[in-house]
């Protein structure tokens, strides 16, 4: 194949400025920098490797701590060396040194992550960074150099986050394809989330792609609508609506072993049906997007308005109201805070209690001085970047890694029982004045089991409220006025918002899936849905499942990155087939299961798979179908480019 890789810079990012701030001015901006990554980007901006100070390298085990675990004397020194630094850069013209050697970059990149060799990640950070303005990911092959005479068309199921890049990789390289997308617009997840206090977890300069950066992010973590604009600004400036057709569900795929292609069913608004038919299906349509009810007697029976938190109803005023809130899961504790004040009462029901991950900044903007380094510091923003790929990333997978020689309840292994004090001090911090509280908040299983909930202290303040009431011993029944407890208390409320996920583990639900001699993808899964790689499936030829099985993550990485990686290696896998002149691809039932089995090992090797509390990660049957267990790497590495040896190509 001919390589056709195209480099391309971020289109929301211009050209580093030239820095005209006077010295006082670059002092200022200075003190609202993020210290982990100052030194090492200046390193690489200026060449000057004295920066890397063994005074001032990170502590690896606190890189996760509010400021990252500098003492506050090494924030003064890393500032002070920036500030002359600066200064010398900016009356020397701004001229950034020549890119460094990949070994001096790589010394930069141990010291920004407190010493440990990450050799192994510098080709992937190369990507992941695109710290020379490089869009690594995109493809290397066009179809009109590999197959331009062949039929080949695909249909995309959903145009959020994963959707819309399989969508932009396949205008690159010159696929025809189609988006389908049950919504009117896009953005998936951050379309549909419209619940007061929905933001993302993840910092939003990790939690972007890295092709289409943005130095102008509003918070560190950005709310519902910032990341719903951002998803709408990637389709527009990519030109990816003219492919949408919204407002229209896929309700089947059938694959046709004569044609070799799909035959999908799509229907629209009105109820109206019709048949496309496409070479290749690919599934985006996310592990959280058909809301989970609890099942629980009498749900539907309540006579006032009742909804689940993606499904908001701003028609529903609740000032005044008597609100019942079901499940304290990531959603609904974001929420519980943002209604509390407006409501008459608030009942709260409590299964389990969530360990949350003290985040002083997750309400706050991104400061000023802040900005102003991502734009006129050469590398800044990329090593930030990197820094928060590091620490939420590979950097924390040892904390949750089961030690078979490890006893103490509650943690699996050392690091973990630490945080797991660390995270119940500031528990008992939170709720010092009430004892009632704190003796239902504090989870009695291990950091990492279930998914952590970022915290400023707003969640101890709601449960604190005079008109707030946190119920913990169970749900009996719902009746048409309200919830009745497992102790037989009627606790009679205006409005019910069931706050309780999503059918994550019901992977490509609702949708019929038809594979090779008529089998049914559901029927064939019973409940245990499974991919290699999560993506290809046996028996179900040129169907690619982004975001599909196995392929979310507990405490480390954003999925931005995994269907960053799933997209390259579904592209190469379009690439391969084309190039062969055969007309479908089938992975091995060997390598798939080979795979799988190595995944449920690992998976129970985890915080998430050993422990029993019930979290959304475990089907129905107790497997692990929701969660990557092996590093980031390793997911990069293996995605990077497919092993012909895996698949079987025909037709
Ligand atoms: C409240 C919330 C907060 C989150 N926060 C984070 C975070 O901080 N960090 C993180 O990494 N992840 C987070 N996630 C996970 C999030 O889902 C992913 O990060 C990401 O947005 C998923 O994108 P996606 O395109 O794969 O799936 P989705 O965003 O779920 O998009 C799927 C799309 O497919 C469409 N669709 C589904 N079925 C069909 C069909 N049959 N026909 C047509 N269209 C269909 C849907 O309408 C939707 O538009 C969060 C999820 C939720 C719900």
């Amino acid at each position: 194949m001919t390589d056709r890789t195209t480099w391309t810079a971020s289109p929301f990012v211009s050209e580093i400025a030239p820095i005209t701030a006077s010295d006082d001015e670059i002092r200022r901006h200075l003190a609202d920098a993020e210290i982990q990554p100052l030194l090492p980007a200046l390193a690489y901006a200026t060449g000057d490797m004295s920066l890397l100070r063994d005074d001032l390298v990170p502590d690896p085990l606190m890189l996760n701590l509010p400021g990252g675990g500098f003492t506050d004397e090494q924030a003064a020194t890393a500032r002070a060396l920036a500030l002359d630094v600066l200064i010398r850069f900016r009356d020397g013209g701004c001229v950034p040194a020549p890119v460094p050697s990949d070994d001096d970059v790589l010394r930069i990149m141990r010291f920004a992550v407190g010493g440990t060799d990450v050799a192994a990640y510098l080709p992937l950070l190369e990507e992941e960074l695109a710290h020379r303005g490089e869009d690594r990911r995109a493809p290397t092959w066009h179809k009109d150099d590999v197959a331009p005479d062949v039929d080949f068309r695909v249909v995309v199921v959903g145009a959020g986050m994963s959707g819309l890049l399989a969508a932009h990789r396949l205008a690159q390289a010159g696929v025809d394809h189609v988006i389908v997308e049950k919504n009117d617009d896009v953005g998936g997840t951050w379309y549909e989330n419209g619940y007061p206090g929905c933001r993302v977890d993840n910092p939003n300069h990790n939690f972007s792609y890295s092709f289409a950066q943005r130095h102008d992010w509003p918070f560190h973590y950005s709310t519902q609508p910032v990341l719903q604009r951002y998803f709408a600004d990637c389709a527009d400036v990519f030109g990816l609506r003219p492919h949408i057709r919204f407002g229209t569900e896929v309700v089947s795929a059938t694959w046709s072993e004569e044609d070799q292609r799909w035959a999908v069913v799509v229907r629209g608004a009105e109820g109206d049906e019709e048949t496309l038919t496409a070479q290749a299906v690919v599934s985006a349509v996310g592990q959280l997007n058909r809301p989970n009810y609890p099942d629980i007697p009498g749900l539907g029976t309540f006579a006032g308005p009742a909804f689940h938190s993606s499904r908001w109803r701003d028609d529903v005023d609740l000032t005044g109201k008597r609100v019942a809130v079901i499940g304290t899961g990531a959603s609904a504790m974001q929420l519980i805070p943002e209604i509390a004040p407006a409501v008459g009462e608030l009942l709260v029901f409590q299964r389990t209690p969530a360990w949350m991950v003290p985040t002083p900044d997750y309400h706050e903007p991104v400061p000023e001085g802040l900005t102003w380094l991502y734009n006129h510091v050469p590398a800044y923003s990329e090593f930030n970047r990197f820094c928060i790929f590091w620490k939420m990333g590979d950097g924390t997978l040892a904390n949750v890694t089961v030690d078979p020689d490890w006893d103490v309840p509650g943690s699996v292994n050392a690091m973990n029982s630490m945080v797991q004090l660390l995270f119940t001090e500031y528990l008992k911090q939170e709720f010092a004045d009430r004892p009632d509280l704190l003796e239902v908040a504090v989870p009695d299983y291990p950091p990492g089991a279930k998914r952590m909930i970022r915290d400023n202290g707003v969640w101890a303040a709601a449960l604190k409220r005079d008109n707030v009431r946190l119920l913990t011993g169970g749900i009996r029944e719902i009746t048409p006025t309200g919830i009745v407890t497992a102790d037989g208390t009627a606790h009679d409320v205006d409005v019910v918002i069931y706050g309780t996920g999503f059918t994550a583990s019901k992977f490509l639900t609702p949708m019929t899936v038809t594979g090779r001699d008529g089998v049914d993808l559901h029927e064939h899964w019973q409940g245990e849905a499974r991919a290699y790689l999560g993506v290809t499936i046996p028996g179900f030829p040129n169907l690619f499942c982004l975001y599909g099985p196995n392929t979310n993550i507990v405490i480390n990485g954003s999925i931005i990155y995994f269907s960053e990686c799933g997209v390259r290696y579904i592209l190469g896998l379009l690439g391969m087939l084309l190039d062969s002149g055969k007309r479908s691809l089938d992975v091995r039932e060997g390598v798939h299961d080979a795979f799988n089995a190595a995944v449920d090992a690992e998976n129970a090797r985890m915080a998430w798979g050993v422990s029993s509390v019930n979290s959304w990660y475990k089907n129905a049957s107790g497997r692990v179908s929701q969660n990557w267990p092996f590093t980031l790497l390793e997911y990069w590495q293996r995605t990077q480019a497919p092993d012909p040896g895996d698949y079987e190509l025909s037709g």
